[in-house]
């Protein structure tokens, strides 16, 4: 299966699509990885998903990406006696330590740790932002804060804090046993880890990973930004968590945000994902607003690597539609004339590598000679990131004889993957090379291609070697 783009899709799963069919019909329509999100997940069901997703891999042959997304500090108030109260602005209302119903003047707060951490004139935003504290007094057990804005809060909302550094690691304990379940079945490409706040953050959880999965910071906490370059450097890539951090940070700066978070990724190479509300009305509508149309053109426009569905794919009335719809969105961007020279504005120089300066070389020659693909060798991934960095507009062929590395790759923009076995010596390099262009639909007998890898063969990280090829009529070089 040929996709005619270069940003990916990925699919956010839940009780709208937890079936095999759905899955393949999603996948079919456009979506290249799919989200697990673990906040909602039970184990069995994740297990479950993971099984069905391998199965249509292995019936449509095309290798996908799996997201597991952990919860992470997500923090709550406890229970109202009456389920929700009614609160005036200008009125006392505190949180506390004391396991007991809420009413209008106090509710449980069941995180010691952030009942220390918060200090006067700290914002305690409930429920999205909907209610606004501010902190008055604390002293360790029970913040006393003045109602500032909004007057509903009930059971269990969520709370923000978007002044307070939170002395909480970013794995909570059902994160730790979410992270072991999902690692255990072996099959997962990427985790999401939610709240990021330092580097420090990602240190922990790279050591209990160990190389099996990519580790993907979601952005969502303004302690995170004043980080964010050695955030970048520890991880693998970024997601864009634009739903959480609108609600930190104030709504209007996020589209700047975005940005400067897609830029960064690019610049260093890392894949970035923007999420959250793309296409939220169709959660309920099959056609979208001219405003989330124009949203997923943006980020398409800035060369995000992925956009991401999430409600509208787990649990919304039209999941093939959403997909269907990005998928029409991204594509006409990309066949927009001003597309490419958008993407070339925001193009960074290569680093002093041999990777990189292959990679500009290869995607300079394939313009200059209006060659059919880039085809990259790439065992552990690294040459196909840097390949894609370039972000050619000649549409780039990632083999690797790792399959892990195909299905963490398909998230990156512009790479089509492909698993094959590493090739036997240099005339078989070349033409295995020209027969996958060929076979995958990307070039003709009598086209040409530029192929890059590394020699001697197998070696990782020592991508030294560029090999112009003709296809020959049989699908193998003529040369
Ligand atoms: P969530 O993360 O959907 O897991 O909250 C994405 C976001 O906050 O945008
Ligand atoms: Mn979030």
């Amino acid at each position: 299966m040929k996709r005619n783009r270069k940003v990916k899709i990925l699919a956010t799963l839940g009780p709208a699509s937890s079936d095999e069919q759905m899955i393949q019909k999603l996948h079919e329509a456009g979506a290249d990885l799919f989200r697990i999100n673990m906040s909602h997940a039970s184990h069995d069901v994740m297990r479950t998903l993971v099984q069905r997703i391998r199965a249509v891999e292995a019936r449509c042959g095309r290798p996908i990406g799996i997201l597991g997304d952990l919860q992470g500090p997500k923090l709550r108030v406890g229970k109202f006696a009456d389920g929700k109260v009614e609160l005036k602005v200008g009125q006392t209302f505190t949180l506390d330590n004391k396991d007991e119903p809420g009413d209008s003047t106090r509710v449980f707060l069941p995180h010691p740790e952030i009942l220390e951490a918060v200090k006067p004139g700290h914002r305690l935003l409930i429920d999205d932002g909907k209610l606004h504290l501010r902190a008055e007094k604390t002293d360790g057990k029970s913040i006393v804060t003045t109602v500032v804005a909004g007057t509903k809060i009930s059971d269990r909302k969520g709370v923000s804090l978007p002044d307070t550094l939170l002395a909480v690691g970013v794995l909570t304990d059902k994160d730790r046993s979410d992270l072991d379940a999902l690692l255990a079945t072996g099959e997962f490409d990427w985790v999401a880890l939610s709240f990021v706040q330092r580097p420090e953050d990602l240190a922990e959880v790279r050591k209990i990973a160990r190389g099996r999965v990519g580790l993907m910071s979601k952005i969502e906490k303004p302690q995170a930004l004043e980080r964010i370059d050695e955030i970048i450097e520890l991880s693998d890539a970024l997601m864009v968590a634009r739903g959480d951090l609108g609600v930190e940070m104030p709504l209007e700066s996020v589209p700047g945000l975005q940005k400067q978070l897609t830029r960064a990724c690019r610049r260093a190479g890392k894949p970035v994902v923007v999420a959250t509300q793309m296409l939220e009305s169709m959660i309920s509508a099959p056609v979208p607003t001219r405003a989330e149309v124009s949203d997923v053109a943006t980020a398409v426009f800035e060369g995000a690597d992925a956009i991401m569905l999430s409600a509208e794919s787990a649990s919304g009335e039209y999941p093939v539609e959403a997909v269907s719809t990005m998928a029409s969105i991204a594509s006409n961007v990309e066949r927009d004339p001003h597309y490419s020279s958008i993407i070339y504005a925001q193009r960074t120089p290569p680093e002093a590598t041999g990777a990189d300066a292959i990679s500009l070389a290869a995607h300079q020659i394939a313009e200059t000679l209006r060659l059919s693909a880039i085809v990259c060798y790439t065992s552990s991934g690294t040459t196909g990131l840097r390949a894609a960095r370039e972000r050619p507009q000649v549409p780039i062929i990632a083999l690797s004889p790792i399959v892990q590395t195909a299905r963490r790759l398909s998230v990156v923009w512009g790479l089509h993957c492909v698993v094959t076995e590493d090739a036997t010596d240099l005339d078989d390099m070349v033409n295995r090379a020209c027969r996958i262009v060929a076979h995958e639909g990307f070039g003709k007998p009598g086209e040409r291609v530029i192929i890059s890898a590394g020699v001697p063969l197998g070696t990782p990280g020592a991508t030294n070697m560029l090999r112009i090829a003709y296809i020959g009529s049989d699908g193998m070089s003529g040369i």
